[in-house]
């Protein structure tokens, strides 16, 4: 039967995805992840007792740390998959199985095209937070990020008579190549001059644009230079903001262009697709997300553990060869649960994301390092010698450096304590906070800071 993607009932959702993850650990994560096999085998698991959603909720969320916990891109590649022509003739589906089956009787190299198309990572971008690594996409995965970006462009309500600028970065990246797949399987027109203001200033003079992609911190001064450039921006209806913009990044993008409709895109990092925002609700609708490409979760981005509320961002793709991401955790976090109801706006019953903070869980430093404050709840949770905690990241008034401070109350001796955390922090999170405070518990309720997490503050 088949029911347009974003029209689906609860029960017939719960139904398909279900269906979905089960093939997805069974025939493609299990067997042909190296890291995952691995995994599987340490927890004691076998890969098709991950039968539904709700299973797939009982395994340890993982993360860039999990996978590779020295920080190498090497260590990713445990997460491609590697299968070959036997592995796709035992877990093919059926009827691509059938097709193939046929077509090696009768044209064995068309054969081998569609069993390298199902199996062999071709196209990588490259992704992550704390430190870089590629994705990989198999030539069948290309045609499901062309498809979901069809579907971006009617979330954000654009046709194919549009015509999109990018001032995105061209460069491997999820964010780029999603916007040029969605641009190409909505026959829409599409300029990618690249970042430099001068060359999107160039490219816009060639033809109008009606729609703008812009990164969200750059978004006001991209359009200041368009225009200063003397480029026709009446033209334009819709500005994407690419990534997770703040409301202050929203409203600067709305000043210089008050004709246009704002919308947020943006692809948490492992993604392959872009999420949008619909035309009909902009942020109050949130991120419309596929139900039939991937399994969106919450984490206690604390402990890992599932929860209901808000929490870390937690993906799993489905139908997806290249890389195996499941339960991948984003670090990226949202403060609110995900909203499982129609979209007041445009009808869609997918599943909704508002109020995201892209790789907040993740800090960059001035001098490029990066800490990853999972690595450092990791390293703090469970300690029988601390009672509580708390991490306050900011930046020191004095010279508004990235300070990253850790408040606890110890359970015996301070110094002790202090020194047995900051060893295990520098361990797992490969440096050490800026400060450790003992303090009381008192203290620790009337630090200031907005929550990020349970117990991670960020300070103004
Ligand atoms: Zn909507």
């Amino acid at each position: 039967m088949a029911t347009r993607w974003d029209r689906l009932g609860a029960k017939q959702l719960t139904k398909l995805q279900d269906r979905l993850v089960a093939q997805q650990v069974r025939h493609v994560v299990a067997p042909f992840s190296p890291y995952w096999k691995a995994r599987f085998a340490e927890l004691g698991r076998r890969s098709s007792s991950i039968d539904s959603v709700r299973a797939l909720e009982t395994l340890p969320a993982a993360g860039e740390r999990d996978v590779a916990p020295d920080g190498s891109s090497a260590g990713m590649a445990r997460l491609v998959v590697q299968s070959g022509e036997t592995g796709f003739a035992l877990h093919a589906q059926g009827p691509t199985l059938r097709r193939a089956l046929r077509l090696r009787l009768t044209r064995p190299d068309a054969y081998q095209r569609v069993v390298a198309s199902e199996t062999k990572p071709t196209s990588y971008v490259w992704s992550g937070l704390g430190f870089r690594y590629p994705l990989a996409s198999t030539r069948s995965d290309l045609d499901v990020i062309a498809r979901a970006g069809a579907r971006m462009w009617k979330v954000a309500g654009l046709s194919g008579s549009d015509a999109l600028l990018s001032a995105v970065p061209v460069a491997a990246t999820t964010e780029h190549l999603a916007l040029t797949y969605a641009a190409q399987a909505a026959g829409a027109p599409a300029l990618f001059p690249g970042s430099d203001p001068a060359a999107v200033v160039a490219a816009g003079r060639l033809a109008a644009p009606t729609v703008l992609a812009v990164p969200a911190q750059q978004a006001a001064e991209v359009v200041t230079a368009l225009a200063d450039g003397g480029v026709r921006l009446d033209a334009v209806h819709t500005v994407l903001l690419v990534g997770a913009p703040t409301p202050e990044q929203r409203a600067a993008a709305a000043a210089v262009l008050p004709q246009a409709v704002v919308l947020a895109v943006h692809a948490p990092a492992g993604a392959r697709v872009l999420w949008a925002e619909c035309r009909e609700r902009g942020a109050d609708g949130g991120f419309h997300t596929y139900p039939d490409l991937e399994v969106v979760q919450l984490v206690d981005p604390d402990s890992g553990e599932a929860t209901t509320g808000g929490g870390e961002i937690v993906l799993s793709q489905l139908g997806m060869g290249g890389s195996a991401l499941l339960r991948w955790r984003t670090g990226d976090v949202t403060s609110s649960a995900i909203d499982r109801t129609s979209c007041p706006g445009c009808g869609r019953r997918v599943p909704r994301i508002m109020a995201v903070r892209a790789g907040a869980l993740v800090l960059v430093s001035d001098d490029g390092r990066t800490l990853d404050l999972r690595s450092v709840a990791g390293a703090l949770t469970g300690r029988t010698d601390l009672l509580d905690w708390r991490v306050a990241v900011g930046r020191r008034p004095r010279d508004g450096r990235g300070q990253v401070v850790v408040h606890f109350v110890p359970a015996g001796e301070p110094g002790e304590a202090a020194v047995g955390a900051a060893a295990d922090i520098r361990e797992v999170a490969g440096l050490l906070p800026t400060q450790l405070v003992a303090a009381g518990a008192a203290d620790l309720a009337a630090l200031a800071g907005e929550p990020l997490t349970a117990r991670i503050l960020m300070r103004a």
